[in-house]
């Protein structure tokens, strides 16, 4: 099995190795879990005028262009906020190598009211290619990488797979 990476698999390799291992090989429980449906639902009911869900060759999912040339990426908490970053580099990487680089990005975190602004650097180009390639080591194992209790486990949706 082999596919594309995509954002969210950026964004799970910077959350948890073993949480993008499962994600890649589809082993998926997302749905139910209450910090899904929190998201799905500040997705539904926020920036409604603005265009949203622009989808290229299904391995972006950008959350929504709302002024010219900036990337918005849409997230409820700024914990895991180096992950988002990540993911959001990537989608301006992934533009880039197909000749969009005059675009920039944004996070926006609407229940805090906040946003920050995120750039691609070369050097995040040179750490991007990195990481791509140690992803595809990681859902290329045959079994699930090493379990590490973290803060974030007892909010994720693979809690049962890993812990019981
Ligand atoms: S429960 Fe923890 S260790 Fe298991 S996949 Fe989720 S974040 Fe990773």
């Amino acid at each position: 099995m082999k596919k594309e990476i995509t954002g969210v698999m950026v964004y799970y390799y910077e959350v948890c190795k073993r949480k993008l291992w499962y994600f890649y090989n589809e082993i998926q429980m997302e749905q139910g879990n209450e910090n899904v449906e929190i998201g799905k639902a500040i997705d539904e009911e926020t920036y409604k005028r603005d265009k949203k869900h622009i989808n290229i060759d299904n391995i972006i999912n950008i959350d929504f262009i709302r002024s010219k040339g900036i990337l918005h990426e849409v997230k409820k908490s700024n914990k895991i906020e180096e992950a988002s970053i990540l993911q959001v580099k990537y989608y301006l990487y992934f533009l880039k190598k197909r000749e969009v680089d005059n675009i920039k990005g944004k996070i926006d975190y609407p229940l805090l009211k906040q946003s920050i602004d995120v750039e691609l650097t070369d050097q995040d180009i040179i750490l991007i290619e990195g990481i791509l390639e140690d992803i595809k080591k990681i859902v290329a194992l045959k079994n699930p990488p090493p379990l590490e209790k973290k803060k974030i486990c007892k909010s994720c949706a693979y809690y049962d797979l890993c812990f019981i």
